[in-house]
C-alpha cells in the first residue's frame, strides 16, 4: 500500500549567471507504508534535496508529491500545511548543528508538542518529554540539560525524539549516522528498527554508502547528479545490480570472503562528477560511464521497470534505444 508517491519531482536552484542548478531533475517513486527506502548517491547528488523537498522544506519546482493519495505541494491553508506537517518529519545529519544549544532538551523535545497542542497540561507535556526521552533509550535526568552535554549518539536519540513528539507516520532520515563514531552508528540503527516495528514508521533514509543503508532498507534508489538511476528491493538490488553507476558502487564495497574478493572486478570510474548547473546531456552518467553508447548523448534514458519491481534508467536496458543506436 502507497503512503506516498513522488512524481516527476523537480528542484532547481538559481545559479547567478552560470545558470540554473539542477539538483533535483524529475524524479519518480513511491514509498509504500511500513518500508524503510534507502537513497544513496555521492554528497551533491540531490538525495537531500529531494528529501527536504517531499517534506516541504523547498518548494518544489515542477512535480507532485502525494501523501495517501492528497497532493502535498498543492495545499497552502495552514491548517492543512500543520496536518501533513505532523505526520512527516525530519531526522538530521548533524546532530551538532540541528538542536539549540540555548534550549533544554525537553523544550527541543516539547516544540512540536507545543505547536500542535498535544499537551494539555505541563504535567502532561512533562509526561510526554520523559516517555520520549525513554523510548530513546535516555532518562528523565536528561530532560534539563543542554545539548551540548551529550555526545553524538546521544544527541541523535534527542533529535529522533523529537521526530517522534508528533506521533508521525512518515520519517526523513536524512544521513543519520553519517556523522557519528562508527561503534555508535548500529545502535543508532537499530534503534530506529525498534522504533520502526513498535509504531509503524514508514522511513526514507538516505546515506552516501550503499553498505550503510543495506541492511535497514527493504528497497534501495540509487541517484546521480539529480537522477535516481536504479531502484529494486535491497537483496536484488545487491545481488543484481543493472545500472553501471551502481555496478560501480557495488564493486567497490569490500566483501569478508578473501576468496571472492580476489576474484572481484572492481570498476573504477573515470572522471569527477559534472557539475549539476550545466550537466550532461542524455544520460548524465555518460561522461563515466565504461558502456556509453551515441544514443547515450543524444537521448534522456527512459525510466523504466526493466524486470517487475525493479526499475533502472539506462539505455542498455531499453531495445528501442540500442537500435536507434546502431
Ligand atoms: Fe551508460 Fe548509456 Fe546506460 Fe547512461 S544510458 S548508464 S551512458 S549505457
Ligand atoms: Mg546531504
Amino acid at each position: 500500500e502507497k503512503l506516498l508517491e513522488v512524481k516527476n519531482l523537480k528542484k532547481y536552484f538559481p545559479a547567478g549567471k552560470k545558470g540554473v542548478l539542477q539538483a533535483v531533475d524529475d524524479v519518480s517513486f513511491d514509498i509504500y507504508k511500513g518500508e524503510t527506502l534507502g537513497l544513496v548517491g555521492e554528497s551533491g547528488c540531490g538525495k537531500s534535496t529531494t528529501g527536504r523537498t517531499i517534506i516541504r522544506l523547498y518548494d518544489a519546482t515542477d512535480g507532485e508529491v502525494f501523501y495517501e493519495g492528497e497532493d502535498v505541494h498543492g495545499r497552502k491553508s495552514r491548517s492543512d500545511l500543520k496536518k501533513f506537517n505532523r505526520k512527516m518529519q525530519m531526522i538530521f545529519q548533524d546532530p551538532y548543528a540541528s538542536l539549540n544549544p540555548r534550549m533544554t532538551v525537553k523544550d527541543i523535545i516539547a516544540e512540536g508538542i507545543d505547536i500542535h497542542g498535544l499537551a494539555k497540561t505541563k504535567k502532561d507535556r512533562d509526561n510526554r518529554v520523559y516517555e520520549l526521552l525513554e523510548t530513546v533509550g535516555l532518562n528523565r535526568e536528561h530532560a534539563n540539560r543542554y545539548p551540548h552535554e551529550f555526545s553524538g549518539g546521544q544527541r541523535q536519540r534527542i533529535g529522533i525524539a523529537r521526530a517522534l513528539a508528533v506521533d508521525p507516520d512518515f520519517i526523513i532520515a536524512d544521513e543519520p549516522i553519517s556523522a557519528l563514531d562508527v561503534s555508535i552508528q548500529a545502535q543508532v540503527v537499530n534503534l530506529m528498527m525498534e522504533l520502526q516495528k513498535e509504531r509503524g514508521l514508514t522511513y526514507l533514509f538516505i546515506a552516501h554508502d550503499l553498505s550503510m543503508v543495506k541492511h535497514i532498507s527493504d528497497r534501495v534508489g540509487v541517484m546521480y547528479l539529480g537522477n535516481i538511476v536504479e531502484l529494486t528491493t535491497s537483496d536484488e538490488l545487491y545481488e543484481e545490480p543493472l545500472h553501471p553507476y551502481t555496478q560501480a558502487l557495488l564493486s567497490a564495497i569490500p566483501v569478508p570472503d578473501p576468496e571472492l574478493e580476489r576474484s572481484r572486478e572492481r570498476i573504477i570510474l573515470e572522471g569527477d562528477v559534472p557539475s549539476p548547473i550545466n550537466p550532461p546531456s542524455g544520460c548524465r552518467f555518460r561522461t563515466r560511464c565504461p558502456h556509453a553508447m551515441d544514443v547515450c548523448a543524444a537521448v534522456k534514458p527512459k525510466w523504466q521497470e526493466a524486470r517487475e519491481g525493479h526499475w533502472v534508467a539506462c539505455h542498455l536496458y531499453d531495445e528501442e534505444a540500442v537500435k536507434q543506436n546502431n
